[in-house]
C-alpha cells in the first residue's frame, strides 16, 4: 500500500538532520534513482548525488543530498548521509562561488584527479542551486 508508513532516519556527522514516520523516499544510488516504500526488501545502497524527496501524510520536503549510504532495514530505513542540506539552509552565495571556482579549474589544464575533483564539485554546487532555487 502506497500510504503505508516506516520510520526514515537521516543522520548527518553533526546531528540527526530528519527522523519521522513517512510513507516514500526517494534518491539517487549509484545504482539509478530509487524510491522506497514501507516493505522493501533489506538493502544497503551508495548514494550518489541527487535530490532527495520525502513524502510524508502531510506533503513532500526536499533536500540536497551528496554522499553517503542507504540502509533498507524491514521496520526502518535509514540514511547516512556526509552532506544533507534543506533548501533554506543552502548558502546559495557559497554555491555559486563553489560553482564558479570548479569551473574554472575544469577550464585550466590539470591532471585526471584534478578534473575528477573539480566535476564533483560543481555536481555538488549545481545540486545545492537548484534545490535552493526550488527546481
Ligand atoms: P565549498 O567549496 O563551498 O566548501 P563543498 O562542495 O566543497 O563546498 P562539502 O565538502 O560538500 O562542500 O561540504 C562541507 C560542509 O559544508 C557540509 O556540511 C555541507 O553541508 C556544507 N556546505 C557546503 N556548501 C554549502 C552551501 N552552499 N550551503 C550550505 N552548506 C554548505
Amino acid at each position: 500500500m502506497a500510504d503505508k508508513l516506516f520510520e526514515l532516519e537521516i543522520v548527518r556527522p553533526d546531528k540527526v538532520f530528519f527522523r519521522d514516520q513517512v510513507t516514500m523516499v526517494e534518491y539517487n544510488t549509484t545504482e539509478g534513482e530509487t524510491g522506497v516504500y514501507a516493505g522493501h526488501i533489506p538493502m544497503t545502497q551508495i548514494i550518489a548525488p541527487g535530490e532527495l524527496v520525502i513524502t510524508t501524510p502531510e506533503g513532500d520536503r526536499r533536500a540536497a543530498l551528496h554522499e553517503g549510504f542507504v540502509e533498507i532495514l524491514p521496520e526502518k530505513v535509514m540514511i547516512l548521509a556526509q552532506a544533507v542540506e534543506w533548501p533554506e539552509d543552502i548558502d546559495v552565495k557559497r554555491a555559486e562561488e563553489a560553482r564558479i571556482r570548479a569551473q574554472r579549474r575544469l577550464a585550466e589544464e590539470g591532471g585526471p584527479g584534478d578534473v575528477l575533483r573539480a566535476e564533483m564539485a560543481l555536481k555538488r554546487a549545481l545540486l545545492r542551486l537548484g534545490v535552493a532555487g526550488g527546481k
